[in-house]
């Protein structure tokens, strides 16, 4: 049985090895600006109030969603 020295390849295939980093970001405030369903939905900027410009201008309901429940993946 004659066999021959196997040589092993160093084939670097792309790791990816860029997971989730964390810990070189500065935990922010939870400065999130209160934004209604309207305002969200189309990117606006929301007063934040009872009801925000945007609304109040439309004649529309003015909606906000309660940030209690964070549902992260
Ligand atoms: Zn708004
Ligand atoms: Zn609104």
């Amino acid at each position: 049985m004659s066999s021959a020295p196997v040589q092993y390849t160093t084939v670097t295939s792309g790791n990816n090895s860029d997971g989730e980093r964390e810990g070189a970001k500065p935990k922010v405030p939870r400065r999130t600006p209160m934004a209604c369903q309207f305002c969200r939905g189309r990117k606006l900027k929301c007063d934040g109030r009872s009801t925000c410009g945007n609304c109040e201008r439309r004649a529309i309901p003015c909606v906000y969603m309660p940030v209690a429940a964070q549902n992260q993946k």
